[in-house]
């Protein structure tokens, strides 16, 4: 231990700041632990304040990814009431427009209850009823799902950062951990013994652990997202709302015999949307702006360019099924975060002292909560 630093102790130690690494300073806390958490950064910046907010439970498969967004979303609504974090329970619409999306949502509808979802099918009238921007025309029926939750990601970490160290979880902030070794973190005028530490770096693992990284499949998705201003007076959207590609995304619907016919119409009257993973949704965040996405590009480093292109396919694809009052698009930006194909998390040991908790792919905001609970309480 270096000579002359102040050595400091902690029962649990958090690498990152981000949704995974608050989660589980969150739940440590509330289970009486003293807890550190290290960011890199002087505020967190990374994939979980550059998302859409959007807390969604419909979107993950029936079984044990669907109990933990639940018990996420639950958990969420509290921290959001504690924490005085802006939240809409809103729920969500899957709006049809062609007959192989509607015959996609009846299929789903059919052991969706069974499975534990709350969902319903609408009408276009009851749809047009709840969505002040879902266009009729063409309208053929929508998937209205209950348990879906917006919050405003750029806003998560400002309110939830001062409530959890007003509370006694000590944050340092612009200050990355290059080394755990023998249950101590040394940082520049710091040492820190630990019990456990848990390593929440989202997708930037190769740092701290390039041999679990190495052979962890993790791959890094780039994401393009677009916001407008604010939309004028109180105007209000209702549900966040998404259409027939977001079928082709989530995993929730990927057991339906109809997918395939659909997947084949998309690839070849629309391939853009398949070479660039695009799937087009809307939330609208607290300060009345309206978040658009997205796109995924799967990969090791990403070009640090936005493409026109692709925001060019999300809006036309979007104007298909909203009109909004205010549509200008004023912020552009991208993230990225850590998935591996075909699961939820990626969970590893390293050494008995060091959980690595990351890998959340596209549902951070949703699983973060739940995941934080299993893994703290040894179900994971
Ligand atoms: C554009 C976009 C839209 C999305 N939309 C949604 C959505 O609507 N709903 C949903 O559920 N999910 C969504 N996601 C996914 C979600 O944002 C991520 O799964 C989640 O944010 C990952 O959180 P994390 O804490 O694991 O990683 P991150 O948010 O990447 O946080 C990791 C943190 O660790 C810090 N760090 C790294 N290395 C070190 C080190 N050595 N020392 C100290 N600190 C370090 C980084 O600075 C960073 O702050 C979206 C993601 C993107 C990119």
């Amino acid at each position: 231990m270096a000579v002359g630093k102040q050595h400091e102790q902690a029962d649990i130690a958090i690498i990152g700041a981000g949704i995974m690494g608050l989660a589980l300073a969150y739940t440590a806390l509330r289970a009486g632990r003293k807890v550190v958490v290290f960011e890199r950064d002087t505020r967190p910046v990374s994939a979980s304040i550059r998302n859409f907010g959007m807390v969604w439970p419909v979107g993950q498969a029936a079984g044990p990814s669907l109990q933990r967004a639940l018990k996420s979303r639950r958990i969420w609504g509290e921290v959001a009431a504690e924490a005085g974090i802006w939240h809409d329970p809103s729920g969500s619409m899957l709006a049809a427009y062609h007959a192989d999306e509607w015959e996609i949502l009846q299929e789903f509808m059919t052991d969706a209850p069974a499975k534990g979802y709350d969902c319903r099918l609408l009408s276009p009238g009851e749809a047009l009823a709840l969505s002040p921007c879902l266009r009729a025309e063409g309208l053929l029926g929508a998937l209205f799902s209950s348990t879906e939750m917006i919050v405003d990601a750029r806003e998560v970490p400002e309110r939830l950062i001062p409530w959890l160290a007003a509370r006694g979880v000590v944050f340092r902030l612009g200050t990355a951990v290059t080394s755990l070794e023998n249950s101590v973190i040394e940082t520049a005028t710091e040492t820190w013994s630990y019990g456990h530490a848990y390593v929440c770096c989202g997708s930037e693992l190769e740092t701290l652990f390039p041999e679990v990284f190495e052979g962890s499949g993790i791959t890094k998705v780039k994401l393009q997202m677009m916001r407008t201003a604010p939309q004028p007076g109180n105007w209000r959207m209702g549900p966040a709302l998404c259409a027939g590609l977001t079928l082709s995304h989530y995993s929730s619907f990927a057991h339906c015999k109809g997918l395939k016919s659909f997947r084949e119409r998309i690839s070849e009257t629309a391939p853009w949307f398949v070479d660039w993973g695009i799937h087009v949704m809307m939330s609208q965040n607290g300060r009345n702006e309206l978040v658009i996405g997205d796109s995924h590009e799967y990969g090791g480093s990403h070009d640090p360019f936005i493409r026109e292109d692709i925001n060019t396919w999300i809006i036309d694809y979007l104007n298909g099924f909203v009109q909004t009052p205010a549509p200008e698009i004023t912020d552009r930006w991208y993230g990225v975060y850590a998935k591996v194909p075909g699961r939820t998390e990626f969970i590893a040991r390293p050494r008995p002292d060091v959980t690595v908790v990351t890998g959340l792919g596209g549902a951070g905001m949703t699983l973060s909560f739940g995941l934080a609970d299993d893994v703290l309480n040894g179900n994971i």
